[in-house]
């Protein structure tokens, strides 16, 4: 074996690759990133997913740095709470179309998956229902890398070699309502706790809802009384226009999982955003322990966090320039579909997109790998996802530097023509 030229184990990485070749990062300011050489890149993709009002921002540092100097953490477990937590749960229970909602929170998109997928399940239990195990997922769903996350999460390579996981769960393909209802059939709708459902599928490939889709999902949840859990860790705080994704569908789900631009990043937190009727038979009577929770579940600093960041997103309407980018992406992506390696280009549901290498390139040898690559050595940093490249700059982007993303991107393609 070579000796190792980092000690650092990247997540979902070949460290064979990476081990030597890392590309370290400095600084980062709005959407420009610099590495330790000094060389400027546009961040095309918010990191991953979450970067919404974009890098450098003053304010949210001094905030967490006055936040950690008053109380660097104190737990929230039992009756103990700090001011940051209480407010941001104040805050999101009235940003969300839950109704009576009560906030659990967690470090970060996984842990609310897991929360919410228990707390389905000890719900039913509750309620007298504790056949109502089964959690359905969809097909290339991406719900986090921990337990029922990966469980659940429609991404099979995923689940490679780390079988067998959470038992009773199911997953029916992406698109298909008739499929949702007949897998409903087939369980027995009464053995069904919960539907985990992507508003817009992200790291499966920016897989947009056929029209109708998550409206009919919620449809067939009602009718079979399961649970509606919108997994919005991506869609959410302005990705796709709104604080949820769940309002440009006109859903009222009974769990939303959030994390990512809660905070922009600039502090790990996520959680759960829960309906009063499932809190019911914690928060009510004798009352009953959800015997589950995260160490920094609550932390003050993050929480302090989030708040400044959710003020800027308010303060700089950062939702309506949200709805205006995402048709200024669409447009200057869709020359691309010109272009003989180009098979599909998914854009114009939020400001995410995806770039689709088409089946014959993909045949013929052009990897997504080396066209992220030729597309970063063009100075943009976009993510490779299956076959295609994702693109969800932060919401504070021009339409100017939008631009730059197509102009990187039919630079590599050409570049991946000429060397085939
Ligand atoms: N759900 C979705 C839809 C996600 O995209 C992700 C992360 N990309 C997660 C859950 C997991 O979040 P985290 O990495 O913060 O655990």
């Amino acid at each position: 074996m070579a000796a190792s030229t980092t000690r650092l184990w990247h997540p979902f990485s070949n460290m064979a690759a990476v081990a030597g070749c890392e590309f370290v990062v400095e600084r980062g300011d709005g959407v420009w990133l610099w590495t330790e050489d000094g060389s400027r890149f546009l961040d095309g993709t918010g990191s991953l997913w979450y970067s919404n009002v974009g890098h450098g921002r003053v304010e949210i540092a001094d905030a967490v740095r006055a936040q950690l100097l008053e109380l660097d953490a104190f737990n929230i477990f039992n009756d103990f709470a700090n001011r940051p937590a209480l407010e941001l749960a104040e805050r999101l229970s009235g940003l969300a179309p839950i109704d009576d909602a009560r906030v659990f929170l967690a470090t970060g998109g996984g842990d609310g998956v897991e929360t919410a997928a228990k707390l389905a399940r000890r719900f039913w239990a509750l309620r007298g229902e504790p056949a109502r195990t089964h959690l359905i997922g969809r097909s290339l769903a991406f719900h986090g890398a921990h337990g029922f996350g990966t469980s659940i999460g429609g991404i099979e390579a995923n689940r490679e070699d780390v079988e067998p996981l959470a038992g009773d769960v199911s997953h029916v393909p992406y698109d298909s309502l008739e499929a949702l209802g007949a897998e409903l059939q087939r369980l027995g709708p009464e053995r069904v706790a919960a539907v985990f459902v992507e508003p817009v599928i992200g790291a499966g490939g920016v897989l947009h809802p056929p029209t109708g889709y998550l409206e009919g999902v919620a449809g067939l949840c009602a009718e079979s009384g399961c649970l509606l859990v919108l997994d919005e860790v991506i869609c959410a705080f302005g990705r796709l226009g709104h604080w949820f994704a769940a309002e440009r569908f006109g859903l009222n789900p009974d769990m939303i999982i959030f994390a990512k631009g809660v905070t922009s990043g600039y502090q790990p937190l996520g959680g759960v955003i829960v309906s009063g009727e499932i809190a019911e038979p914690f928060w009510s009577g004798e009352g009953n322990y959800f015997r589950s929770g995260q160490t920094y579940a609550g932390h003050p600093a993050c929480c302090a966090a989030a708040l400044v960041n959710l003020a800027i997103i308010e303060r700089e309407d950062l939702l309506a320039r949200s709805r205006e980018l995402e048709l200024a992406l669409a447009r200057a992506l869709e020359p691309l579909s010109a272009h003989p390696l180009v098979g599909e280009i998914r854009a114009g549901l939020g400001l995410m997109a995806a770039v689709e290498l088409s089946p014959q390139a993909v045949a013929g040898g052009t990897s997504v790998a080396a066209v992220f690559e030729a597309v970063r050595e063009a100075g943009v940093l976009l993510r490779p996802l299956g076959t295609c490249l994702g693109i969800s700059p932060p919401l504070t982007i021009s339409e100017q530097e939008i631009e730059l993303i197509p102009q990187a991107i039919e630079s590599a393609l050409d570049r991946a023509t000429q060397s085939i």
